[in-house]
C-alpha cells in the first residue's frame, strides 16, 4: 500500500511549490540534450501543478559538476527544452549558487502558473553532503515541496531530504509514485508467479538483491557475467569468464537458501564463449562448463529457452541486468530474446534501471514492458529491500 502524501492530496494553488526532478539527461559536445527521456518523464507532475495554479519553482542535478559551477553541466539547456515541452516560459535563474539573486528575484515575480527552473543543485558542495545551509536555502523558496525524482532516491541530498526539514508539506510526483507502485507491488505484493532475472557483471554488487529477492519470488533466473561464480559454485569450470572467488561460498549458499525455500533458481546450461573479448572472436556453444583459454560472454540456446520457459507463466517479472555482453552484436543474442519473450507476456514486466533499460530500448521493445524504472541505483537498493531516504523523507498521508 502506498502511503505517502502525492501531489493530488495537497493544496498547491497560489503556492510557491519547490519540484525536484531528474533532469541528469545526457549532453553532446556541443551542448545538445542527446535523450529527453528524463524531461518528458517529469511533464505530467509539472503540467499538473502548472494546471492547479501553483508557482511551480523546478530544480535538479545534472552529472557530477564536484561541488561548483562547470558551464557544461549547466540546466539552461534544459529550461530551453521543457519551454518547447510546456509550450510556455520556464525562465532559468542562472545562479552559480542556484539560490542567488536571479532565483529570489525570479521567484517573488512568479504568478501562478509560472515556471522557474534553477541552475544544477550539485554546484553546491554542500548538496551531497546534505548540508542544512543549502537546504534552509532551498526551502527559503517554497511553501510547499514536492519530489519526483527517483533516480536519486536512494541518496539522503539536500534538494530531496535536507530540505524537507525545513518545508512542513513534503509530497511525491507522479513519477516516484509509479515507481513505488510498480516495483513496490511486484516486491512486497506480487501477482504471482514472481520471476526475477538477474544479469550484469558481478555477483558482489548484487549480493542482497539476490538475497533480498530469495525471500519474495517463485523463480529466480540468473544470466550474464555473475553466473559464472554460480558455475563455479557447481563444481564446473569456467575458463576465462568472469569470475568472483570471494563469492563462490556465497553463491553456494544462495542456492542452498533457495532450495530450503522452495524456490527454483536458474543458472545457465550451456554458454557462448569466446577466444577472447571482442565481438569478432571465434566462438562456440559450450555445455557442462567453459574450457579454459575460453570465456563466456553470452548464455547460449538451450539456456535462452530454458529461461524463457521459465517465465511464460510468469504473472509479474522483474529484470535488472542483461545475459550476456549486449553491447557486442554477436553477444546480445540472449539478452535480446528474453527481452522479446518479456515483451510478448501477458504480465506485469519491470525494467529494472541501468544496462537492462538500455538493452530493452535497443531491441526496441521499450514500450512493450509494463514499467521502466528511471533509477538503476535507487531500483537495486529497493529490490534490495531498502528503506530509501528519499522516500522516507515525503510525508505519510
Ligand atoms: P551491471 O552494471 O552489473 O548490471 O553489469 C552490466 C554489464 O555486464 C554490461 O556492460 C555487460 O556487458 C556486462 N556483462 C554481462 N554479461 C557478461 C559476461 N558474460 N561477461 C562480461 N561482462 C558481462
Amino acid at each position: 500500500m502506498f502511503n505517502k502524501l502525492t501531489i493530488e492530496d495537497i493544496e498547491v494553488s497560489g503556492k510557491r511549490v519547490l519540484v525536484r526532478c531528474d533532469f541528469n539527461v545526457p549532453l553532446d559536445e556541443n551542448g545538445n540534450i542527446t535523450d529527453e527521456n528524463r524531461i518528458v518523464g517529469a511533464l505530467p507532475t509539472i503540467k499538473y501543478l502548472v494546471d492547479k495554479g501553483a508557482k511551480v519553482i523546478l530544480c535538479s542535478h545534472m552529472g557530477k559538476p564536484k561541488g561548483e559551477p562547470v558551464p557544461s553541466l549547466s540546466l539552461a539547456p534544459v529550461a530551453k527544452s521543457l519551454s518547447e515541452k510546456l509550450g510556455k516560459e520556464v525562465i532559468f535563474a542562472a545562479d552559480d549558487n542556484v539560490v542567488g539573486e536571479n532565483a529570489k528575484k525570479a521567484v517573488s515575480e512568479m504568478k501562478d502558473g509560472d515556471v522557474v527552473l534553477l541552475e544544477n543543485t550539485r554546484y553546491r558542495k554542500e548538496e551531497t553532503k546534505n548540508e542544512d545551509s543549502f537546504s534552509k536555502e532551498l526551502a527559503s523558496l517554497a511553501d510547499v515541496f514536492v519530489d519526483d525524482a527517483f533516480g536519486t532516491a536512494h541518496r539522503a541530498h539536500c534538494s530531496n531530504v535536507g530540505v524537507t526539514k525545513y518545508v512542513k508539506t513534503c509530497a511525491c510526483g507522479y513519477l516516484i509514485k509509479k515507481e513505488i507502485d510498480f516495483l513496490g507491488n511486484a516486491v512486497n505484493n506480487p501477482v504471482r508467479p514472481l520471476v526475477a532475472i538477474l544479469g550484469g557483471s558481478k555477483v558482489s554488487s548484487k549480493i542482497s538483491v539476490i538475497n533480498n529477492l530469495l525471500e519474495k519470488v517463485d523463480t529466480l533466473i540468473i544470466g550474464g557475467g555473475m553466473a559464472y561464480t554460480f558455475m563455479a559454485a557447481k563444481g564446473l569450470g569456467v575458463g576465462n569468464s568472469l569470475l568472483e572467488k570471494d563469492y563462490i561460498n556465497y553463491a553456494k549458499e544462495m542456492m542452498e537458501k533457495a532450495q530450503a525455500k522452495g524456490v527454483k533458481l536458474l543458472i545457465p546450461v550451456d554458454t557462448v564463449a569466446a577466444k577472447e573479448f571482442s565481438n569478432d572472436a571465434e566462438t562456440k556453444i559450450t555445455e557442462n562448463g567453459i574450457e579454459d583459454g575460453w570465456q563466456g560472454l553470452d548464455i547460449g540456446p538451450k539456456t535462452t529457452e530454458l529461461f524463457s520457459d521459465a517465465v511464460k507463466d510468469a504473472k509479474t517479472v522483474v529484470w535488472n541486468g542483461p545475459m550476456g555482453v549486449f553491447e557486442m552484436p554477436n553477444f546480445a543474442k540472449g539478452t535480446n530474446a528474453i527481452a522479446k519473450v518479456l515483451a510478448d507476456l501477458d504480465a506485469t514486466t519491470i525494467i529494472g534501471g541501468g544496462d537492462s533499460v538500455a538493452a530493452v530500448n535497443q531491441a526496441g521493445l521499450g514500450d512493450k514492458m509494463s514499467h521502466i524504472s528511471t533509477g538503476g541505483g535507487a531500483s537495486l537498493e529497493f529490490l534490495e529491500g531498502k528503506d530509501l531516504p528519499g522516500i522516507a523523507a515525503i510525508n505519510d498521508k
